[in-house]
């Protein structure tokens, strides 16, 4: 089924959503995107993405040609359109139609779209069961380079530790940043549990600030878990007592093998058992309705 695709002020199907082979997002990988998850008929955190991808934005110097609120509406309007209740959907910025040259001062207008699909989840059998993971070579950006804070259209950092992954035969890796701490996976946050502390590296090192991230870290606090956010290496990760990542996709994920070492002797934790399942209670009430008519459930949200 096609699906229909926000690009630039119209509601097009997804044939005719094309933008230039002259856009710099494109050309030069240079523009902004959010991944964001519908749950129960409403959209999950999605003031907290939309901050992110304005800050995203405006650390590159690009200005987003509609205000957060029209933005917010772009997303309804598109979940609405398809009759999504529940899906991810990705808002992308890009620096728009230049020329061959990479100066964002040729790109006079930024293309915007927003594309809402149903999401293949990880097996449920992982969240049982959790994930194995491996370190790979390839360093996470080095913050005074290409800053990982900003979610850029640039993820061949990333794609090159996937890459990695792949070849080991795995789905996910831990990426250190340039001096050796553990950053982030690919595509994901990664924290550790250790004597009752839920530790998590902070973002100055070298990473994207997930929204999942930071919700867990206040989930955590409200069940009275002691949160940290500071450096660690592979070290502590070999003899932490749980570790999971997080991440909009992933949703809370244990991890249970790391390099071949056994986490929490294989098995997911007590912690992140129950980080996961206050995390799906909270995806049925939180963020605004996609159908404001519809009374939401007040037992379940949905
Ligand atoms: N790190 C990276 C590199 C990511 O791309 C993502 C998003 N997929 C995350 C972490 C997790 O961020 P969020 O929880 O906001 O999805």
């Amino acid at each position: 089924m096609s699906l229909i695709i926000y690009l630039d002020g119209k509601y097009v199907p997804e044939e005719q959503a094309a933008v230039s082979v002259f856009d710099h997002g494109l050309l030069y990988g240079d523009g902004v995107f959010e991944g964001i998850r519908a749950y129960h008929g409403r959209v999950f955190k999605l003031h907290e993405h939309l901050v992110r991808l304005y800050e995203s934005a405006r650390t590159i110097a690009m200005e987003i040609p509609m205000s957060m609120e029209e933005m917010q509406e772009v997303v309804l309007e598109t979940l609405r359109l398809n009759n999504l209740r529940d899906g991810y959907i990705r808002v992308v910025v890009t620096r728009g139609k230049g020329d061959l040259g990479l100066d964002p001062l040729k790109c006079p207008k930024p293309t915007v779209f927003c594309i809402a699909a149903s999401i293949r989840l990880y097996p449920e059998e992982l969240y049982e069961n959790g994930l194995a993971v491996i370190t790979v070579s390839t360093r996470r950006n080095i913050p005074v380079a290409v800053t990982p804070r900003v979610k850029s259209l640039n993820y061949l950092n990333n794609i090159y530790a996937k890459m990695e992954a792949n070849l080991a035969g795995v789905s996910e890796a831990i990426m250190l940043n340039a001096d050796g701490y553990v950053a982030e996976a690919t595509g994901d946050n990664i924290f550790i549990m250790k004597n009752g502390v839920l530790i998590t590296p902070p973002a100055y090192i070298g990473l994207l600030e997930g929204v999942t991230r930071n919700t867990v870290m206040d989930l955590a606090r409200q069940q009275d878990i002691p949160v940290e956010e500071r450096v660690f290496t592979l070290h502590d990760v070999y003899n932490a007592d749980e570790c999971f990542l997080t991440g909009t996709a992933a949703e809370v994920i244990p991890t249970v093998k790391v390099d071949g070492r056994l986490i929490a002797g294989g098995k997911p934790g007590k912690v992140t058992r129950k980080l996961i399942s206050a995390f799906r209670e909270l995806t049925k009430v939180d963020g605004p309705l996609i159908f404001p008519d519809e009374a939401a459930c007040c037992c379940c949200g949905s």
